[in-house]
């Protein structure tokens, strides 16, 4: 259940209230906010008096839920807003790892030419191996920020572990929770006391509840500012990487209040068909869309064999523009 409290509450009754019910308590504006356990249908007798608004709930997928909040949350990425009443569907590119200077100034001229906002590019890498490369840590953020100085970009980075979450949220304008790091509470902690966005992608091995409930972590610690990213899950299938997961999508569309944005480029795991996909992520009226693409794919550093080469994402920008346009969305 959530409880919204008046806005002249005492304090006092308040966390009297939070005791009683077991809630997480969190601020917003002039008011508090109490989530209590789900189970909870009722707030205790006694408190009406500070007691606004209270929505049961039938699930621990409480703040990030329709029955809460019965329109997809506002989250503004730069200068661009995605969510709420906007109807965009935003384009997130760039390579998998910032791997040099060059490399990624070259990424951002091509992105700023074909009028891209967000530039992404890891430098935590979350690689399955000790002895592939692990990416260029805050030197890469560095660059990053330098091309968001000299480009504008709205700067997208992961996060790999809790030990430089806050050098991530230092340095980056939107915070990507790698599918390998979205159970890390303390990520998910530290997310949750800045208002950056945070970008949550789904671990591959998720339940879509599981999913829905990390964004629960950001949220009740007091940062409304939370996407979620359908990555791919891990099926029998062998020939793809991984199994994008539309159904999900589908799901998480009608139940959760959360931007969703879709990643083909880590699902597919090969170049060969990411164009298509994009147009099938874009035609379910998405918020957003997350494409690697890379200078020189031959000798990209990791991802190789997914990321794009520059024509090939211009072509499927210029394929994707009638999709969105079809479902009453704008590419931005
Ligand atoms: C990435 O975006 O480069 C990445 C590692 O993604 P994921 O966490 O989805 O594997
Ligand atoms: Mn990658």
């Amino acid at each position: 259940m959530i409880i919204h409290t008046k806005e002249s509450a005492n304090i006092d009754r308040v966390q009297q209230l939070a005791k009683a019910t077991q809630s997480v308590l969190f601020q917003k504006d002039e008011r508090y906010i109490l989530v209590t356990p789900s189970k909870m249908q009722n707030p205790p007798s006694g408190f009406d008096v500070i007691i606004d608004q209270f929505w049961p709930m039938s699930s621990d997928l409480q703040l990030g839920s329709r029955a809460y909040l019965n329109q997809t949350r506002e989250v503004a990425l730069g200068e661009v807003t995605i969510g709420g009443s906007a109807n965009n569907t935003i384009v997130i590119a760039g390579p998998c790892s910032v791997e040099s200077e060059n490399q990624i100034r070259e990424s951002a001229n091509f992105m700023k030419s074909l009028g891209i906002t967000a530039l992404r590019g890891g430098c935590y890498k979350p690689r399955t191996s000790p002895y592939s490369f692990q990416g260029l840590g805050l030197e890469g953020l560095k660059l990053l920020a330098k091309m968001r100085e000299e480009f504008g970009f709205t700067i997208v980075s992961e996060v790999r572990d809790a030990t430089h979450v806050n050098e991530v949220i230092e340095h980056a304008d939107v915070i990507q929770v790698g599918a390998k790091s979205m159970y890390d509470h303390g990520i998910l902690r530290a997310c949750a006391k800045t208002t950056k966005p945070v970008l949550i992608k789904r671990g591959f091995g998720t339940t879509l509840q599981e999913f829905a409930q990390a964004a629960e972590f950001v949220l009740s610690g007091g940062n409304p500012n939370v996407m979620l990213c359908e990555r791919g899950i891990r099926t029998f299938e062998t020939k793809t990487r991984f199994t994008l997961d539309l159904c999900g999508v589908a799901w998480l569309k009608e139940y959760t209040n959360l931007p969703i944005i879709l990643d083909p480029s880590h699902a597919l795991g090969y170049r060969y068909g990411i164009s298509d996909l994009s147009k099938a992520c874009v035609a379910m009226g998405i918020d957003g869309l997350l494409v690697e693409v890379h200078p020189d794919p031959s000798v990209a550093k990791s991802d190789a064999a997914q990321q794009l080469y520059h024509d090939q994402f211009s072509e499927l920008l210029t394929a994707i523009t009638p999709v969105a346009k079809a479902v009453g969305r704008n590419i931005v």
